[in-house]
């Protein structure tokens, strides 16, 4: 390979640099895209070398693929003299997580929000004005099904290597509890990934706000459970907010290794160990000793498994972001469609033109693999072919790069309109 340009740099010792209260400042590091054109595992190899963080790639079309990387300031000069084509993403990313804003509490209800005048008032709208910590997500979840009492219960899907249980939600309208086919939604999966668990709460408390006057929510509701749980990697998140504003796996360890972390995203147990994954356990992609080995993805699969063996998932979305794309299946090879693949494309096409629709906010829509990357292990292809999912999907939020997972908060209530339009679209015509 004619890559293979050694490195002539020693490894750099990159220490932390952190605030008073332990979390990680990532003060001088520069976010850059770098169209790589080399063999992508060669490329991460130099990232380690770099203590470099990769925070995104797409390897989809050939001539525009890119990884996103954060650089440290101690490899600055060694990335410099490897010659890439890069771009400046981020000049200062400390100064771009300040712009996230602070981590603000339950608000509590506003008295003049009701979905229900028999029920308790829903929980203030300001709620998704700034990002939370995770003990007061399960505050808002248990004030958003005090305020849908009769058509909502609060639900659980295991328990996290931490030992936290995996918490959510479960809506149904007038065919009363468990009667209809299953829409199933996962949040922040990756850690890092904050404006996933927003989003999806938006979507939560407008379904539950609009039952009763609008008609797309009310039938969709009389036709759909919708099972939801807004952040199933507690362990990874809480350990966002508290170290490591950055980190994408769980929080496991393993004996025979000092690495921490899994990717419960390509560790599902179907097409696990092929392309797409990591056997390296330091790796931000490594997919397990095991397929379905983490305690996560045991708990949401098989809360996934009963629904599919009641009255079946009709639509299942893990929700994530960067990128703005809308991923059919399938992650495992690019060469391979599903049996409804034309209807597919086009749910997907036109749930992206109805996002667009609010603030021009692009998504691109296709097959995972072929429109992004290969993904071993993923949530989608288990959904399609094991648990029977019609549409199985992963959408990909804002933004394109700009602010990457760093989203500022002022980003979460657009997000959530243009989210909340494409699944209005998406439920009607599904
Ligand atoms: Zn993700």
């Amino acid at each position: 390979m004619k890559f293979l340009q050694i490195l002539v740099f020693v490894a750099p010792l990159v220490l932390a640099t952190r605030d008073r209260q332990g979390k990680e400042t990532y003060d001088g590091y520069k976010v850059f895209r770098v169209s790589t054109k080399v063999d992508a595992s060669a490329f991460e190899e130099q990232l380690e070398s770099l203590a470099a963080i990769e925070l995104s790639r797409n390897h989809g079309h050939i001539d525009a693929q890119h990884f996103d990387i954060a650089v440290p300031p101690e490899s600055l000069e060694a990335f410099g003299a490897l010659n890439y084509t890069a771009e400046v993403l981020i000049e200062d990313l400390a100064a771009d997580i300040a712009l996230e804003g602070d981590l603000e509490g339950y608000p509590g209800v506003d008295f003049s929000i009701q979905a229900d005048q028999a029920a308790a008032a829903l929980p203030s709208a300001t709620w998704f004005n700034a990002y939370h910590p995770y003990a007061d997500h399960l505050t808002f979840l248990t004030a958003l099904q005090a305020a849908f009492p009769s058509n909502s219960e609060l639900i659980t899907a295991g328990s996290s290597f931490e030992k936290r249980t995996i918490q959510g939600i479960h809506l149904w309208g007038s065919g009363g509890k468990g009667s209809k086919p299953a829409i199933y939604w996962h949040g922040n999966v990756h850690a890092r990934e904050w404006i996933t668990s927003m989003v999806v709460e938006y979507l939560t408390y407008q379904i539950i706000l609009n039952y009763n006057n609008d008609t797309t929510v009310k039938t969709t509701l009389d036709n759909y459970d919708f099972y939801i749980l807004p952040i199933v990697n507690p362990d990874g998140f809480v350990y966002t907010q508290t170290s490591t504003r950055l980190w994408r796996k769980n929080r496991q360890t393993r004996s025979g290794s000092s690495a921490v972390g899994t990717d419960i995203n390509r560790n599902w147990p179907y097409m696990w160990d092929g392309e797409g994954s990591s056997t390296s356990p330091g790796s931000g992609q490594y997919r397990g000793a095991a397929a379905g080995d983490t305690p996560e993805n045991t708990g949401i699969r098989k809360y996934g498994d009963t629904l599919a063996a009641g009255r079946g998932v009709k639509n299942y979305i893990d929700w994530h972001s960067y990128g703005q794309y809308i991923l059919t299946p399938y992650g495992y090879d690019c060469s391979v469609s599903a049996s409804n693949q034309a209807k597919q494309n086009t749910l997907a096409a036109n749930t992206g033109a109805a996002i667009a629709k609010s603030y021009g906010t692009r998504f691109t829509t296709g097959g995972t693999c072929a429109t992004l990357y290969a993904t071993a292990g993923g949530s989608n292809d288990y959904m399609t072919d094991v648990a029977g999912t019609e549409f199985a999907w992963a959408i990909e939020l804002r933004d394109t790069g700009a602010n990457g997972f760093v989203l500022p908060a002022a980003q979460i209530v657009p997000s959530g309109i243009e989210a909340f339009a494409g699944m209005k679209y998406l439920w009607t015509n599904m």
